[in-house]
């Protein structure tokens, strides 16, 4: 049976307890809504950990947008369930109030989130990664030494919590590829938000991505050019593009390098509209 604990106090027991007894914890941190994406992490972090955690949490630092915040869809017993058939043994979540004690939420997430904060994610999304570096921080402290698991579809994300992880003792985060629907679709919670004509035009998002990858190897290294086969591809009444950029993730910039013909890790990343709902994706090139 899965415990579900109420507070990231009972949890950092549970997880200290864990660890006494010579365990390794394998953590998954989540906003529910749980599909597939999420339960590969759990699984791969049952599978390499004694034990599984994870928590749900719609962190309310990270939505710049009260009318998201609201409509994020929250579904708890199922979330449960899912977790507990995906091998996880301690589920936690708690009130804002009581990941930060002390100190002010509000001031802890108008801190600056450093340089994997600039630029898209950062730049259309204000406060947003401020929002999940404040959460990231509390939810670290609260786990303790672990391996987390991040999911490379918030690629930005991942950037921010592997240095964030850097600042603790013993935690190592593990990046895991992201899962689809069988028409190349992101799988994410906000995908149930989606009409049928949405779900329909939502794949072009990723057939964006393959097209760039497609003239990646074709030799294109020029980021405009790369940015308006993506563009190109998106077309679409139904989608409104936010930013199709490129960046060099082994050396990350506000604004997409021009040439690309150095960059040891160049990526695509999209963000886009459908009606109400954003959704993002990523691909490495090269
Ligand atoms: P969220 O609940 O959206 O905060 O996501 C919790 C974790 O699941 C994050 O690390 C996400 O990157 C990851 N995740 C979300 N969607 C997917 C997906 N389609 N494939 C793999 N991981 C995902």
């Amino acid at each position: 049976m899965i415990e579900s604990l109420s507070g990231p106090r009972r949890a950092k027991v549970w997880c200290d307890n864990a660890r006494a007894r010579g365990l390794r914890i394998g953590y998954v941190p989540t906003m529910g809504a749980l599909h597939r994406g999420h339960l590969s992490l759990v699984e791969r972090a049952a599978r390499e950990n004694d034990l599984a955690c994870a928590s749900i949490f719609v962190n309310p630092l990270q939505f710049e947008r009260a009318d998201d915040l609201q409509k994020y869809p929250r579904d708890e017993a199922r979330d449960h369930a899912l977790l507990e058939q995906a091998g996880c043994a301690m589920v936690y979540g708690g009130a804002l109030a009581q990941f930060f004690p002390r100190d002010d939420a509000a001031a802890a997430a108008a801190r600056d989130a450093g340089k994997f904060a600039r630029g898209l994610e950062g730049k259309f999304r204000r406060g947003h990664l401020q929002g999940v570096r404040a959460i990231v921080e509390k939810l670290f402290a609260t786990v303790g030494a672990c391996t987390a698991y991040f999911g490379e579809k918030d690629f930005q994300q991942c950037l921010l919590v592997q240095e964030i992880a850097a600042e603790f003792d013993g935690i190592d985060v593990t990046v895991c590829a992201c899962v689809r629907e069988e028409s190349g679709l992101a799988m994410s919670s906000r995908n149930r938000r989606l009409s049928d004509a949405q779900l329909r035009a939502a794949p072009k998002i990723y057939q964006a991505l393959c097209a760039a990858q497609s003239a990646w190897r074709d030799g294109e290294r020029d980021s405009a050019a790369l940015e308006k086969i993506m563009r190109a591809q998106m077309q679409d009444a139904l989608i409104q593009i936010e930013y199709a950029e490129v960046r060099d993730a082994a050396n990350w910039s506000e604004h997409a390098p021009p040439d690309l013909r150095n960059a040891g890790q160049p990526r695509a990343l999209i963000a886009a509209y459908l009606g109400a709902v954003r959704l993002i994706d990523n691909a490495a090139l090269g």
